[in-house]
């Protein structure tokens, strides 16, 4: 029996700032594997080649770190109450990239976690990921009952909504585990009626193609005319789906992060950007996601929603 029990680990996850926490036994993902590649099959990643990778470390953990015998997952909340101006010159940020990039806020809590965690147990053995990297993150949130996946598949908490950021630790250490969330989707649809590039195919499905956030932040190609006016002036990213959630409506509470209380970006000035040059892009944008769509993608987003 480990000297690491449940409540250990939730305690030391509060204290770092998580905001979810929970357990999930070691499997296969078998099904959701299948479910992966019919989707790869269709095409559905656009140009993300690189969700072809690591198939097989996706469907089977141990190839990772062999002594894995559970999941820790890990949600943290993001929300900020904020509105848009609603300015025509202002493009709209994806509510997740306002403030600093949430891969180097994570990192940093779940690496003083696991320091943590080692102090009380020198034999815990982890490997951590968060959004990158050869696992399911989604499905290992689900698994460990952070949430259930949405119509608009995103995750989502009962209690706060889908406005959290998902990291999980891989362990070589067992705990009670979480039962997976029901999916209270039930019969609403205002994902899908809402989204206006109609990206959610069908329930549980997305097309990147036609996915406004795929389109303005990892695609590297000219966005085409029959998307013209359905952009709703998003400049990166895209929040619509989960605005219209009724469960975000009711339930999404003020983030307790201040890694995430400072908005930095909230709107692009799209004048601004068409003259940016490449350095004063880094020294504006140098610890936000927003420079994963680089500058020429920026540009190429802000002549679209200008047209
Ligand atoms: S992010 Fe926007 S474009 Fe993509 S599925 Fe949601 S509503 Fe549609
Ligand atoms: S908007 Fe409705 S269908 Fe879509 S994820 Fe939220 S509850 Fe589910």
């Amino acid at each position: 029996m480990s000297i690491l029990n449940n409540q250990t680990v939730i305690d030391a996850a509060r204290k770092v700032g998580f905001d979810l926490i929970g357990f999930s036994e070691f499997c296969m993902l078998a099904g959701e594997i299948e479910n992966l590649k019919k989707w790869l099959q269709k095409d559905y990643h656009a140009g993300m080649k690189y969700m072809e990778n690591n198939l097989d470390k996706k469907a089977d953990i141990s190839l990772i770190l062999p002594e894995v015998r559970s999941v820790i997952s890990l949600g943290i909340n993001y929300y900020k109450d904020d509105k848009f101006s609603g300015l025509k010159n202002k493009g709209k940020v994806s509510r997740y990239a306002w403030g600093k990039d949430y891969h180097f806020v994570i990192w940093e809590k779940i690496d003083e976690l696991i320091q943590n965690l080692k102090k009380i147990d020198a034999e815990f053995k982890a490997v951590s990921y968060v959004d990158t990297g050869p696992v399911m993150d989604k499905m290992w949130a689900v698994k460990s009952g952070l949430g259930w996946q949405g119509k608009n598949t995103n995750i989502i908490s009962k209690e706060i909504g889908s406005w959290f950021f998902i990291a999980n630790i891989l362990c070589n250490r067992t705990f009670d585990y979480s039962i997976p969330e029901t999916d209270f989707c039930g019969k609403c649809t205002a994902c899908m009626d809402a989204c206006p590039t109609g990206a959610i195919t069908e329930p549980y499905i997305i097309d990147s193609n036609r996915c406004i956030s795929y389109l303005t932040i990892e695609n590297k190609n000219d966005i085409s005319e029959k998307f013209k006016n359905k952009f709703d002036n998003w400049i990166f990213g895209c929040d619509i789906c989960q605005d219209v959630c009724p469960w975000n409506i009711k339930f999404a509470v003020e983030t307790k992060s201040p890694d995430f209380s400072k908005i930095q970006n909230k709107e692009i000035d799209l004048n601004q950007i068409m003259t940016m040059t490449n350095s004063e892009f880094k020294e504006k944008f140098f610890e936000s996601p927003i420079m994963r769509a680089k500058l020429k993608g920026l540009k190429r987003n802000g002549e679209f929603l200008s047209k």
